[in-house]
């Protein structure tokens, strides 16, 4: 599995099989939403917390 380190906390992240580029995870260590941004090598970057666009 890709890992990926959390910008926020820098704790190792292993992504999940079958993530896919845009989905949002959430840091186990410090809660925070990342988004995946590449797969290979794996990429992530802070999720913006934006709830009002969840509607569609
Ligand atoms: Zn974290």
């Amino acid at each position: 599995m890709p890992a990926i380190t959390c910008p926020e906390c820098e704790a190792q992240i292993e992504l999940d099989a079958g993530t896919e580029v845009g989905e949002i995870i959430v840091c186990s260590d410090c809660g925070v939403d990342l988004e995946v941004t590449a797969l290979e090598p794996a990429a992530v970057q802070l999720a913006p917390m934006e709830q009002e666009d969840w509607g569609e």
